[in-house]
């Protein structure tokens, strides 16, 4: 990150931190905490605490004689509450309170700022966050309740401190909570959580209450003490957008996966206290006094969680979990690694209208660097280089360590000339100074390194591939290497490599890598066994053209599901797969000439417009015995869908529950359904 940035950010946080009309925790609440840090205190002395405000006290007693407490019998008292409802409860009953009396101040009239929204998601959340405590009995159920209470202090807090920039800042938030967290931090170098955080420990509130506060947006880098406490919230935040969002299916999903995961709720148990959560929310609401608008239909969004999309987003989500698990980055040089550099290497030269600048790069005499001063100075070089590199290509490069001693770096929108200066730039900042390497490790000399660049380009509508892309790159290294190290070349796909005063650098034919034939495949010959290396191996995914890979058609229009098919049959190399959302873009889709014909279609069943059935019977009336096999899918499960599907035509007959879950065995039947239809193609030519 740009120093300039990060002296922003620590300008804006600091300006919340220090803003003198952020009101102290009210006197009660800071009793109530002074008191309870004392594992001996008394009953009497806690009631006489709350007692001192007698707005509070009413508060306190008409809640605990709520439904939502069931007493038996009418409690009269606060020592009687708490002896009769325990210490604990009571504390967290008062404290809640205060606090939400405390954030309604700090909010003061919010022209501008959604107050209801953010009360509606504060009770929504305390209620489930109870609810599931409860039922769970990994924590507090109390203790959960105010902490998801007032987990989004951060907001208010920001919001009084920094008024029209914060909402300049959050003006374009979604209605998912979660994604203000990416708005924040973006545009104020924060967000919510860490000021929170930092609020919560000056005003001493209890570690749990600090812990829940700092990590609700991200439970995994919590403190294993309260790991239970913080999920209870996260999961109250999952239901109470559940329960209170348009588009309620996302978070519904994410309740019934993460509940499942990591307190081993069923299904039903999740849904039963969805429902015990919006009764509470709607009970709750009324007294804390807070205005939480309609409350939810929860019987049409808990008849959606019998849906299949919302069945697919639980497996789209444990799927993007498991692809976000999959380490991205190099572990020595924290640079993004080969697999990564394939994937946006792919994306940026399929997807894009843009340009992509390429730089190849490689330490000059580096080996020497290993037999004078040992691994760990050649370790220590690396993970330096890394760090100027990307210094010098900017925040948006994305570098790689394609390699040993060689990083790639991607350069999203740069034409040519912009990469070329841009190489050059990232050449200057490893010669210029030494890298003193006794900060990386302690004995370790101070060593001039150098590095030779190659630069190339991709072009939209160029029909270049990644992976030519990459090996002109490396001939630009080459020649780099070849003219005296320590420089630029530059190298376009079907060009001779030049050095940055156009001259053309001499190198054997078969050492440039600028042929269209991937150069793995080219034999050596002395000349290339003379080379310092063969130019590398064309990343993966961009080796195989599309006509080499068989193409899938997916026809399939609800977005959420598309992507996990996207996702499940993406994995698989040798496919190359295709989404239409309709029947009429498919049909479209296979009568165009010039497009792959596919060597499957996977149809949803139910489409708007050409079912998948209609589909079907629709392609092989037009394209006959050319027609490719095809697959329906659907929700249902039925023998009577099944018998409707294959009648139709369909090759093979598939649920989508069992296509996500046992995706492997699926696909095998795919496979197998492929090679008979293929054979029969053969007989009846
Ligand atoms: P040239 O200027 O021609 O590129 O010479 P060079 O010595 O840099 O090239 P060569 O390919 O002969 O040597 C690369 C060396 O990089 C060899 C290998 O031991 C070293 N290397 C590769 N990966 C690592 C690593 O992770 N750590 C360390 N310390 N060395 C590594
Ligand atoms: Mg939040
Ligand atoms: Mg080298």
């Amino acid at each position: 990150m740009a120093s300039g940035v990060r002296a922003l950010m620590g300008n804006a946080m600091e300006k919340v931190l220090n803003c003198s009309t952020l009101p102290s925790l009210p006197g009660v609440a800071m009793k109530v905490l002074d008191l309870t840090r004392d594992r001996n205190v008394s009953i009497a002395a806690l009631g006489e605490a709350v007692q001192l405000d007698p707005a509070l006290s009413t508060k306190v007693l008409k809640t605990v004689n709520s439904s939502y407490y069931g007493l038996s019998t009418p409690c009269p008292s606060i020592t009687r509450a708490m002896s009769m409802l325990g210490l604990n409860t009571v504390k967290s009953i008062v404290l809640g309170f205060s606090l939400v009396d405390f954030t309604k101040s700090l909010a003061g009239n919010a022209g501008g700022f959604d107050l209801p929204a953010y009360w509606r998601r504060a009770v929504y959340s305390a209620a489930a966050a109870r609810a599931v405590a409860k039922a769970t009995r990994r924590c507090d159920a109390e203790e959960a309740f105010v902490a998801a209470l007032v987990a989004d202090i951060g907001v208010l807090a920001s919001l009084a401190a920094l008024r029209n920039e914060y909402l300049d800042a959050v003006k374009d938030a979604p209605e998912d909570h979660d994604e203000m967290v990416a708005l924040e931090r973006s545009r104020l170098g924060f967000d919510h959580a860490q000021i929170g955080k930092e609020l919560a420990t000056r005003w001493r509130l209890p570690g749990m209450l600090v812990s829940a506060i700092a990590h609700h947006h991200n439970e995994a880098s919590c403190e294993p003490a309260y790991a239970d406490m913080v999920r209870c919230v996260v999961l109250g935040r999952f239901a109470a957008g559940a329960l209170t969002y348009t588009d309620s299916k996302r978070k519904l999903g994410s309740f019934l996966v993460k509940s499942g995961e990591w307190f081993g709720l069923s299904r039903d148990e999740a849904r039963m206290l969805m429902q015990t959560t919006a009764q509470g929310a709607t009970e709750l609401g009324k007294l804390l006094d807070l205005k939480t608008g309609a409350s939810a239909d929860v019987e049409s969004i808990l008849a959606a969680a019998q849906d299949q999309m919302v069945m697919t987003q639980v497996e789209l989500q444990k799927q993007t979990d498991e692809l976000a698990r999959q380490t991205i980055t190099d572990t020595l040089t924290g640079a993004f690694n080969r697999g990564r550099f394939n994937q946006d290497l792919a994306r940026l030269t399929t997807q894009s209208s843009a340009p992509m600048g390429m730089l190849f790069i490689d330490a000059d005499k580096f080996k020497s660097v290993n037999d004078t001063h040992g691994h760990g100075a050649g370790d220590a070089v690396l993970k330096e280089l890394t760090k100027r590199v990307q210094n010098a290509a900017g925040e948006s490069a994305i570098v790689c360590r394609y390699g040993g001693e060689e990083f790639a770096v991607l350069l999203q929108g740069a034409d040519l000339a912009s990469a070329t200066k841009t190489g050059e730039s990232v050449r200057r900042e490893v010669e210029t100074s030494k890298f003193e390497l006794a900060s990386y490790a302690e004995g370790l000399p101070t060593l001039a390194i150098t590095i030779s660049v190659g630069v190339s380009v991709w072009e939209p509508g160029s029909g270049a591939t990644g992976a030519q892309v990459t090996a002109a790159a490396d001939a630009g290294v080459y020649a780099a290497k070849k003219s005296g190290r320590n420089r630029v070349c530059v190298c376009k796909v079907g060009s001779q490599p030049t050095t940055l005063d156009g001259q053309v650098v001499a190198v054997e034919a078969n050492a440039t890598a600028v042929q269209h034939a991937p150069p793995v495949q080219t034999a050596p010959t002395q000349a290339t066994k003379a080379a310092p290396k063969p130019a590398p191996a064309a990343p993966a995914p961009a080796v195989a053209t599309s006509q080499a890979k068989g193409t899938l058609l997916i026809v399939e229009d609800d977005p959420l599901a598309a992507k996990l098919m996207e996702l499940l049959f993406g994995k698989r190399t040798d496919l190359n797969v295709q989404i239409v959302d309709s029947g009429e873009a498919a049909i479209q889709f296979l009568t165009t000439p010039g497009k792959p014909k596919p060597i499957a279609v996977l149809a949803d069943m139910n489409l708007p417009g050409i079912t998948g059935i209609n589909l079907v019977a629709m392609v092989s009336t037009k394209m006959g015995r050319n027609a490719p096999p095809f697959v329906i899918v659907t929700a249902g499960n039925d023998e009577r869908t099944k018998a409707l599907a294959l009648k139709s035509g369909a090759s093979l007959y598939l649920n989508k529950a069992d296509l996500c879950t046992n995706f492997e065995q699926a696909y095998e039947q795919i496979k197998k359904m492929i090679a008979q239809h293929a054979s029969l193609q053969q007989m009846a030519a």
